[in-house]
């Protein structure tokens, strides 16, 4: 028997209006890439985008068509979000910190049809121009007077000469919930890019599961400011959860260091913000060097890469800000666990507390998980044992754009994540590794992260990474790349002398070797593969 309650599809252009209509008056505030700060509402907002919604179709856009942005967080960006996917065509948000040859391989790729551009992008945009095949307009996200001078981008069109006029009385059509919204490809650090083609629906429930009290906790009530760029899996889902609750959104353009966010923070009361830790290191300098406080940021979410233990502690103890440690990747839209603390992990004391709020967390409702071992067979969610992360869910892929790489799910709709993982009795799960860059000494594996965790609550070390090298009797060994803080006098022994009392003894890495920088990838991640190929020709002194 079927349930008798309506089969309304969820569709993108459902938040917008929702926002417009119940939280009118509610700001969104942008750092312009002009420079200057923009603020108006969410009744602005849908106005805008219904008058992109038809200047889309004026330039001759159909549903399913792709249409690629390049732009940082800010409100233009915000509004081709709602009008691209609202009228049924796909926003693909292309990150420019990838390698030029990369975003011409996804442009062309997705076939995209018209780019939009912010303005401090359009030179990169020129010199790439040429080599895009399919792409019909390209669109300056300004008008014509911060146009800069002297581009040669054949037919440019500017955004707001695009929208002005247009009447603005749009009416968003119904379709299948199941219809492709937005396009996002992984930033490749092997092999060519993949698409993760998110959908209507698998956008909505996302928005649902993100904004729970234990999740990102987003509500009427929060200022949040999305610092992880709208390019980079929707900016973890906050332009549309953001929406769903209507909360004050504020967005930081092409600004992210430490003084510009600080400035926003305390101007805009910002109460939740989110970004990768690469940021984090940067606020955080700023604020301690100047001795500065916040006044009303409450919650920083740290995902991306695992938040150290030491920007933990800092901004809690320094700052009083709660850090929201979080887990997920493009192909999960992204998000797939939290970490909010329950009755039994608040009552214990503050270093094992630490030792929790380490974990990334626990499944949001809509995310299953589990760990396997090398041949698939489950393992127990002791906390202990670790092994592959397998997940499904409705906003999980099932396969990526044109079916590259063929199928990747597993038997019962499991997908690998490529991370390894252990998985506790309260459900906290706790990423170990990649299933690449663990290291495996002598059948054993050895957490590269726990080691760089470890090291890197030395008060002198900036960042550290560890990487498998090869050796002759154990396979692999750890060697351990330290960046030490400027001005800092640090030796390979004071570095292991630190590591003793906190890691296994066999974990210990074979050597330590100085750098003056890592290498990351566009998303701010470690860049392993660049670092082993650095170390190609290194030889451990134990090997
Ligand atoms: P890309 O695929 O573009 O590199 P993603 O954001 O999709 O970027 O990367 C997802 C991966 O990032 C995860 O599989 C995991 O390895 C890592 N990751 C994300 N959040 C965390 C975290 N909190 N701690 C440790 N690793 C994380």
């Amino acid at each position: 028997m079927l349930g008798l309650m309506q089969d309304r599809p969820l569709l993108i252009s459902q938040l917008i209006e929702f926002a417009a209509e119940n939280h009118g008056d509610t700001e969104i505030v942008s750092r312009r890439v002009e420079g200057d700060i923009h603020r108006y509402t969410y009744r602005d907002a849908r106005h805008r985008a219904k008058q992109m919604a038809e200047a889309l179709v004026g330039l001759g856009i159909k549903p399913g068509d792709r249409i690629g942005t390049l732009a940082w967080n800010g409100y233009r960006h915000f509004e081709l979000y709602y009008a691209i996917s609202g009228m049924g065509a796909v926003c693909h948000t292309i990150n420019p910190r990838l390698f030029p040859e990369q975003i011409v391989y996804i442009v062309n790729h997705a076939e995209d049809r018209i780019l939009f551009v912010d303005a401090n992008l359009l030179p990169l945009v020129e010199k790439l121009a040429p080599q895009f095949k399919g792409v019909r307009h390209i669109v300056a996200m300004t008008d014509r007077a911060h146009l800069p001078a002297g581009l040669a981008i054949p037919n440019l069109l500017v955004y707001e000469e695009l929208i002005s006029g247009k009447p603005g009385t749009y009416e968003w059509p119904e379709f299948d919930e199941k219809t492709a919204s937005s396009l996002c490809y992984t930033s490749g650090t092997t092999g060519n890019p993949k698409g993760v083609l998110y959908s209507h629906r698998s956008t909505l429930l996302h928005a649902y599961g993100s904004a729970l009290p234990d999740t990102l906790n987003v509500s009427a009530r929060s200022v949040v400011l999305p610092v992880v760029p709208m390019f980079h899996v929707n900016a973890w889902g906050l332009p549309y959860s953001g929406c769903l609750a209507g909360a004050k959104l504020v967005f930081p353009g092409a600004a992210l260091d430490g003084a510009s966010l600080y400035e926003l923070y305390e101007n805009e009361k910002v109460t939740h913000t989110a970004g990768v830790p690469t940021i984090w290191l940067g606020l955080l300098n700023h604020m301690q060097s100047k001795g500065l406080k916040l006044s009303t940021l409450k919650y920083a979410v740290v995902g991306g890469s695992a938040a150290p233990p030491a920007m933990i502690e800092t901004f809690q103890r320094a700052f009083g800000v709660e850090v929201l440690h979080a887990w997920g990747m493009t192909e999960m839209s992204p998000l797939g666990t939290v970490n909010t603390l329950k009755h039994k992990q608040l009552a214990l004391p503050a270093d094992q507390q630490l030792q929790v709020r380490l974990k990334q967390g626990r499944a949001v409702f809509g995310v299953d998980m589990k760990i396997v071992d090398d041949k698939g067979k489950d393992l127990p969610r002791d906390g202990k044992a670790f092994g592959d992360l397998l997940v499904r869910g409705p906003w999980i892929v099932s396969r990526y754009f044109r079916d590259e790489g063929g199928d990747p799910l597993r038997e019962g709709g499991w997908f690998p994540t490529g991370d390894v993982a252990t998985i506790d009795p309260d459900g906290f799960m706790q990423i170990t590794d990649r299933s690449k860059d663990v290291i495996k000494s002598g059948g054993e594996w050895i957490s590269s992260i726990d080691l760089e965790n470890a090291a890197m609550a030395h008060p002198a070390i900036a960042e550290a990474a560890v990487i498998g090298v090869a050796h002759p009797k154990w396979d692999e060994r750890p060697l351990m790349i330290v960046v030490p803080r400027p001005g800092a006098n640090l030796t390979r022994e004071a570095v292991l002398d630190f590591l003793k009392d906190k890691i296994a003894k066999w974990w210990m890495p074979d050597d330590v070797q100085f750098v003056e920088a890592i290498p990351h990838t566009a998303t701010g991640k470690i860049l392993k593969t660049k670092l082993r190929d650095d170390f190609k020709a290194y030889k451990l002194p134990t090997a």
